[in-house]
């Protein structure tokens, strides 16, 4: 209790005591007036308890607190002045909050605040342009009711969003949405949809350039090759001083074909998601014909080629796509390996799914160049690539075909040692049969 206060309450008791006395005096009825006067001070205390209360529940803003005398003067006054601190730091708040508001209503893209039951609690204007949400009927709503897209559903619920996702809008769709989404504090999530269809539309032009392209070439192409064919099939006829001159150019010609073919093959499979084809393919039987086509590559350089394969295990898919993939990794491994070198196919089952793969006793490659080894073109020696006719996209095939059928390429190489190149399908896409 501070000294004011206490002085009041002294003074008062006092006040209240000389007054009992002076009256009893007077009267002769000590007792009586002693009681009078406490009930007269409670009564008093609260009346002004009561006029506290009815300001406090019927002020509006910063209206006064009524007047008061002494120590109740004085109870009002501080209930006053907090009362105008919690506004002020209020009012700032508030403002602060506005500003957040405001300019993440202004933002181009989609903001979306959801609660950890995945109801919608906040959304800025563009959330209601791009995916169509009514303020204020779809607050509360859960997420996945307003957004059905079996694949939006399936990426919310499995929680995991290092990728972000690519889908068209649910009201328009011609427009391409990217869906990122954060989780933050007790399992909220911040969702952030950005508008990507320029881009996609510039990544559609680029694919069909390089596929027009590659189609266009092909036919003066032919021709150039067919003429150098006909000319080396008269052997006799050609000066010997073009002899080898013409040998190099069907050798170029064959290898941009080749190059034509793969990027051909690249475009088609960039135009879908997946492969239109999903009948079971008999992995065994495809792979025993491209260790067929292998050892007929290998020829005279004698390789070892073996192959282990599970009959009972299918793959759903499509078996052009996937016999590409494969015969290109059995391939690299005969065009990689040394004369005479072992070069092992495996294709087994385990309860993580189906497997496959092709190991070299080849030339291996550096740890540092395995992270980009699927990009388009990459080598890791040009001579290398050349001297084997390569065309540098064999590795982005194999990862397009592997993208579409659910399944990961994993590459192990020792230097000088050998190679292994292995690809896991999920049971998703294995069919099995029985024993
Ligand atoms: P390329 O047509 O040049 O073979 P790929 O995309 O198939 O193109 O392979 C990319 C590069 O990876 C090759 O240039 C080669 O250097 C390396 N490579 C691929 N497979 C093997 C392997 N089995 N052993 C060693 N290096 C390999």
């Amino acid at each position: 209790m501070n000294q004011d206060l206490q002085g009041h309450l002294i003074r008062h008791a006092l006040l209240l005591a000389s007054a009992c006395l002076l009256l009893g005096l007077i009267t002769g009825e000590y007792a009586w007036v002693l009681v009078i006067g406490l009930a007269g001070y409670v009564g008093w205390h609260l009346q002004q308890l009561r006029r506290l209360h009815k300001w406090l529940r019927t002020r509006r803003g910063d209206e006064p607190p009524p007047d008061g005398y002494g120590l109740w003067g004085e109870v009002f006054d501080s209930i006053h002045h907090l009362l105008r601190r919690d506004q002020k730091v209020r009012g700032r708040l508030q403002a602060v909050i506005d500003r957040v508001q405001e300019s993440t209503a202004a933002l181009k893209d989609a903001v979306i605040m959801l609660d950890r039951d995945g109801n919608l609690e906040w959304w800025n204007i563009a959330a209601e342009k791009l995916l169509g949400l009514k303020t204020p009927q779809d607050s509360g709503q859960q997420l996945t009711h307003l957004m059905r897209d079996p694949r939006f559903i399936e990426y919310f619920e499995n929680h995991n969003y290092s990728e972000p996702l690519e889908l068209p809008s649910p009201v328009n769709n011609r427009l391409r949405l990217q869906f990122h989404i954060t989780q933050y504090g007790d399992r909220e999530h911040l969702m952030l949809i950005r508008d990507i269809t320029r881009l996609c539309q510039l990544e559609q032009m680029r694919k069909d350039f390089v596929a027009n392209v590659s189609h266009e070439l092909r036919t003066p192409l032919t021709v150039i090759t067919g003429y150098l064919e006909t000319l080396l099939d008269n052997v006799e006829a050609i000066n010997p001083r073009w002899l080898r001159a013409l040998q190099q150019m069907q050798q170029q010609g064959w290898r941009m074909q080749n190059l034509l073919n793969d990027l051909l093959l690249l475009a088609k499979l960039e135009a879908t998601d997946y492969p239109s084809d999903n009948q079971p393919v008999a992995v065994d039987l495809l792979l025993l014909s491209i260790q067929n086509d292998a050892q007929a590559l290998s020829g005279e350089r004698r390789h070892r080629i073996t192959l282990q394969a599970d009959a009972h295990l299918r793959l759903k898919g499509s078996e052009a796509e996937l016999r590409s993939a494969f015969s290109n990794l059995v391939f690299n491994a005969v065009k990689y390996t040394p004369d005479e070198g072992e070069i092992c196919v495996r294709w087994w089952g385990d309860e993580q799914g189906a497997h496959l793969s092709v190991e070299d006793t080849g030339l291996g490659i550096e740890a540092k160049h395995l992270p980009r080894l699927t990009e388009r073109f990459y080598r890791v020696d040009s001579s290398r690539a050349s001297n084997t006719g390569g065309t540098g996209l064999g590795l982005a095939i194999v990862k397009h075909v592997l993208l579409r059928h659910r399944a990961d390429l994993n590459i192990v190489s020792n230097l000088g040692k050998g190679s292994t190149f292995t690809c896991h399908f999920p049971n998703l896409q294995v069919v099995r049969r029985s024993q």
